[in-house]
């Protein structure tokens, strides 16, 4: 049974029940208030850049794999005329560089050694930046989506084509060893026999490989569980039925129909969970500054947000159990380098994976998820950046988000955060079924 998932999880601190309780208790309904707001159900994205892995890219033509895009009347306009240009942090330095002016005080704040060591690392961040593939929000094929109205559920994508994503996610971009069979059915590739070497395979790797995989495995785990969660029931003339199937998430999950390998993959959520909250958990003094604001042109409303925001992030710094990234290329300085170049590529290269997605409403959530984590990774790879910002008060900000950034990331949580939630729906529901 899945519900074996308990206990201490594999290179944290933390536990699954720690998780649960601060997850489902706690954060989860602040998160689903604030993923309502005007400012995070908009997100611009451009849905049709061709693949750029292969030329035979089918698209899948369900009905349920739509997307439809905002028209123009629908988004605010605060969002639609200053949304892509960071104005928050345009007007933030505007106003931060008059203040400086008058005060006459040009980074007196800063020492020589930090103004130093903050150019080398804006040069890191610049290549921190990329971790995945921004869309241009200025291409004509770039468009709003309003999230809420384009829910991530079952669309029925599957078979070859949603493998072949899958298993070029997994085979070229997981470090996996070439020793390892390349299996010719994907349904095969990750249990049974392969599935044991593989792991025996990644028990060798370094913590931070393995760290990598299972952010994947745990993103698959949390696309496949709202699919099982939001699937679709029944369809007729009149209505359509959406909810819970309970067999389906077995046959995905349970300890015994997967050979072992479901309740590996929901630990693997877990960790998604952590290392996603904990980069929400060091960005708060972004947010702190006093010029900081959350714009669609409505001040009233948009200082209340800035307020749930804050709070949001207070309470993921106060979770107890935070995962310590120092664990993480705490290696010689060189080896730590490149293999975080290593790993900053192989995400990228995920990121492009994306817009290969044969399903348009697929393509969308991937592209966001992928978007939000490769922005959690860039946070907690710009620890020293972001700990400057309290003491650039008076200057341009050290570290900076764009909105797109800031909005995929806090809805790729609210997406991991959901599964996290609906784990215990399934858990009652398979109750009353045994
Ligand atoms: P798949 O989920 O396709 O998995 C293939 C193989 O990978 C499995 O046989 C198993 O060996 C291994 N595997 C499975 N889970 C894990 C894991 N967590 N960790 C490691 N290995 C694993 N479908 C929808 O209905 N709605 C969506 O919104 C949706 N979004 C998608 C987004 C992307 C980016 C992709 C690639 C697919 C998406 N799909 C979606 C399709 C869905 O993920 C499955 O591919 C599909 O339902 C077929 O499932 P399957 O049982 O064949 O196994």
């Amino acid at each position: 049974c899945f519900c074996q998932v308990t206990g201490s999880l594999d290179d944290c601190a933390c536990d699954v029940e720690t998780i649960d309780a601060f997850n489902n208790e706690k954060l989860f309904p602040k998160l689903q208030t604030l993923l309502q707001s005007d400012y995070f159900r908009f997100y611009k994205v451009n849905l049709n850049k061709p693949c750029p892995f292969w030329k035979d890219n089918r698209l899948c033509g369900q009905k349920n794999c739509a997307v439809i895009p905002c028209t123009p009347n629908e988004v605010p306009d605060g969002i639609k005329t200053n949304g892509h240009h960071n104005k928050y942090l345009e007007e933030a330095n505007k106003e931060e560089c008059e203040r400086t002016e008058k005060l006459g005080a040009v980074d007196r704040s800063l020492s020589e050694e930090t103004k130093v060591s903050l150019r080398e690392w804006n040069k890191h961040d610049d290549e921190a930046e990329r971790f995945c593939v921004i869309d241009n929000e200025e291409s004509p094929d770039s468009q709003y989506v309003d999230l809420l109205l384009n829910p991530e559920r079952f669309t029925g994508y599957k078979g070859p084509e949603a493998w072949q994503i899958w298993n070029s996610i997994y085979e070229e971009n997981c470090f996996k060893p070439y020793t390892v069979k390349r299996p010719l059915n994907p349904m095969v590739s990750y249990s049974g026999t392969d599935g044991k070497l593989f792991y025996s395979w990644l028990e060798g790797q370094c913590v931070e490989k393995r760290a990598f995989f299972r952010l994947v495995s745990g993103l698959h785990s949390s696309i496949n569980i709202h699919l099982s969660a939001r699937y679709l029931l029944d369809e007729n003339w009149s209505e359509t039925k959406w909810g819970h199937n309970v067999s389906e998430f077995q046959q995905r999950f349970d300890a015994h129909l997967t050979k072992g390998e479901g309740p590996k993959r929901l630990r693997n959520l877990y960790f998604l969970y952590l290392i996603e909250l904990r980069a929400l958990s060091k960005i708060l003094p972004l947010f702190q500054r006093p010029s900081f604001q959350l714009y669609t042109g409505q001040p009233a409303q948009d200082q209340q947000l800035k307020l749930k925001l804050l709070e949001l992030l207070q309470l993921a710094k106060s979770f107890p159990l935070h995962f310590d990234e120092t664990s993480l290329f705490a290696g010689n300085k060189e080896e730590a380098a490149s293999l975080k170049e290593d790993l900053r590529l192989t995400f990228f290269n995920i990121s492009r994976i994306m817009d290969c997605v044969g399903c348009f409403k697929c393509r969308l959530w991937g592209k966001l998820q992928t978007q939000g984590l490769g922005t959690a990774l860039k946070i907690l790879f710009s620890e020293r950046l972001i700990e400057a910002l309290p003491r650039s008060i008076n200057t341009n900000p050290t570290f900076q988000l764009s909105r797109q950034e800031l909005v995929s990331l806090l809805n790729a949580f609210g997406r991991i955060s959901t599964s996290i939630r609906e784990l215990e729906n399934f858990r009652s529901l398979l109750s009353k079924v045994r």
